[in-house]
């Protein structure tokens, strides 16, 4: 998460804009005289639910909780940034600064991993060598994988990193010791088999460990967060597999132990996720090279419930990382990542089946479904689908599925093949799933409201700005051309979301995409929009998908303030005024743009 989202996760808008202004209820939302307009009666609106603001009178502007204060106080994003952060208790880390202290931690982590592999080599750890063979991990796979040993007593990797001159401070910083009530280090791994874990980039980011001694709790354990590592943004065996997955498709696990077998073998296209359900990260990892991916389930039918969970989670972050695609690539045939799912044997894991018969591996790759298959043939085994009961049992659980599609194209089809499986009436399974959709909101929110609560982990619920950053990915890799003299220009008013207004402000003030003057909280956010693939190959693809961006973008944004107007007890009480008149010229206006979207001919892509 990046700091601006951190910030973002723990403000309240209502609260940030009631310390400015005398805020009242109106239904929903809440309501002022406009701060920035003289006025009698209020146009000025507060929206919690999506945390936003908005002033339907003269300014006829909004924003987010950033736009708010830097028109507010009359400050840059930067200076917002900074408010917003201090009122919320975070202090914002210097870039540069932040940078230097990753690369301590990444040197300290590589020391660790040359101690690790060192001791795994003395008479000591004869032992570990022994139950490795035992494992069926060979030389090869030890020295690749660079698995070493921590020794149970004496502190001696921080004795040894102390005498390399590393301070305490970073020692514990990442992680490689913890302090004792009375203020003294101890090392973090003791007695483990310890396996390195490189990031992206192939810098050690952490360990994962295993105990040695059958009794030992827990058996495993991986390195803490710290501010290099985060398991839930690293695939483990990346840095080594991304060639084969590029070429063969990424097959995902969920032990390093299942990974390491794997490459043993030759399927160096195998990489762990490292828990049950793939995170959001993970996910953009992958699609960098793939957008074939099947997941390798261990064969547990006793954990079949949480299974099905983690299945729910991944599946949600597929469809959404897949309809932000499609405004991308409009043009094209989008390249929808497709998810399958394989299940071993009941009690087998990938290791246990590879070393067992590494022959048989592909073939059983070759049997596994796509995700929604494979959810409704394993629930409809464990139905009565002969009874109305089990049937409606089935529909339901596959209908959160369905639920998750934010493409209702998409979403159709799924309730097609649903409603052919399971011979029910599409129109019945269409009215559970809105009841399911509500159910679902209801359930994200109290989630967001008991994440809030405890602030233990902070999950903010992710917003997608797929257009308006599907359109600054364009300006900032094919020029602002398109700027000049179209009638649709994007005003600024339609990005919804500060660091893409800010972006979007600083690309038509004519900064270059490759020096812009943004704060370095930005850059991160900046170049991945500068870095986004686009596959507009000609000038005809490019001013096409030009075209239809700025309008997409324009009726996201006439959308967004329909949605605020219709929550408005003020509009319905008088339909001539003003707040009204804009709903009405906002459908107009978006009947239009859905007119010029349309396609003049079905094959004219
Ligand atoms: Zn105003």
């Amino acid at each position: 998460m990046t700091q601006i989202d951190d910030v973002k996760s723990r403000l309240d808008i209502v609260e940030v804009i009631s310390s400015y202004v005398n805020l009242q209820r109106s239904g929903s939302s809440l309501k002022a005289n406009c701060p920035f307009h003289q006025e009698r009666t209020p146009s000025f609106f507060v929206f919690p639910d999506r945390q936003s603001w908005r002033c339907f009178g003269a300014c006829a502007e909004g924003g987010d909780a950033f736009s708010f204060v830097m028109k507010h106080e009359k400050v840059e994003f930067r200076e917002a940034l900074q408010t917003l952060a201090a009122r919320v208790g975070i202090t914002l880390v210097n870039n540069e600064e932040s940078r230097s202290n990753a690369r301590e931690l990444f040197e300290i982590n590589d020391a660790a991993r040359r101690f690790f592999q060192q001791m795994l080599d003395t008479e000591e750890a004869r032992f570990v060598r022994e139950y490795l063979e035992r494992r069926g991990v060979n030389e090869r796979s030890i020295q690749t994988f660079e698995i070493g040993y921590s020794p149970p007593r004496d502190n001696r990797l921080l004795a040894h990193l102390r005498q390399a001159g590393h301070h305490d401070e970073l020692i514990a910083r990442a992680a490689l010791a913890r302090e004792t009530e009375d203020g003294r280090l101890y090392d973090f791994f003791r007695g483990r088999l310890m396996i390195p874990i490189r990031d992206w980039e192939a810098r050690v980011a952490g360990f994962g460990s295993r105990a040695l001694d059958e009794n030992a709790t827990p058996k495993y354990l991986n390195t803490p967060r710290t501010p290099v590592f985060d398991k839930s943004r690293i695939l483990y065996a990346m840095n080594l597999g991304k060639e084969p997955v590029r070429q063969h498709g990424a097959v995902i696990v969920e032990g390093y132990m299942d990974a390491i077998m794997a490459h043993q073998h030759g399927y160096d296209n195998v990489v762990a996720s490292m828990g049950t359900a793939l995170t959001e990260r993970q996910v953009d990892l992958v699609r960098r090279l793939t957008t074939n991916v099947t997941m390798a389930l261990d064969g547990d039918p006793a954990g079949r419930n949480a299974t099905l969970r983690s299945l729910e989670s991944s599946w949600g972050v597929f469809q959404r990382r897949n309809s932000q695609n499609t405004s991308v690539s409009m043009l094209q045939q989008p390249d929808a990542m497709e998810l399958r799912v394989a299940e071993l044997p009941a009690g087998q894991d990938p290791d246990d089946f590879i070393r067992s018969d590494p022959g048989a591996w592909p073939a059983f790759l070759e049997r596994a479904q796509e995700l929604f298959d494979y959810l409704l043939d394993s629930l409809s085994e464990r139905a009565d689908m002969d009874s109305p009961d089990g049937r409606s049992w089935v529909a339901n659980t596959m209908l959160r599925f369905v639920a998750q599609i934010p493409d209702p194209l998409r979403s159709d089809l799924y309730l097609d093949r649903l409603s052919a499986r399971l011979a029910l009436n599409n129109d019945t399974l269409r009215r559970a799933l809105g009841d399911i959709k509500r159910q679902l909101a209801r359930e994200q929110r109290g989630q967001a409201a008991a994440a809030a609560a405890d602030e233990a982990t902070p999950q903010p619920a992710r917003e997608y700005h797929a257009v308006e950053e599907a359109l600054l990915a364009f300006l900032l890799q094919h020029g602002t051309e398109p700027l000049e003299g179209h009638e649709s220009t994007p005003s600024t008013e339609w990005f919804s979301r500060s660091e893409n207004r800010e972006i979007y402000r600083n690309v038509i003030a004519g900064e270059d995409a490759e020096q812009m003057p943004v704060p370095p909280e930005l850059q991160a956010h900046l170049d991945a929009l500068r870095s986004r693939e686009l596959r507009l190959s000609n000038q005809a693809k490019r001013d096409k998908a030009w075209l239809q961006m700025s309008l997409a973008l324009e009726k996201e944004h006439l959308n967004n303030e329909i949605r605020q107007l219709s929550s408005l007890p003020e509009v319905m009480e008088d339909l001539d005024s003003p707040l009204a008149q804009r709903l009405l010229h906002n459908n107009i206006r978006i009947g239009e743009i859905d007119r010029l979207l349309r396609p003049a001919s079905p094959n004219n892509t």
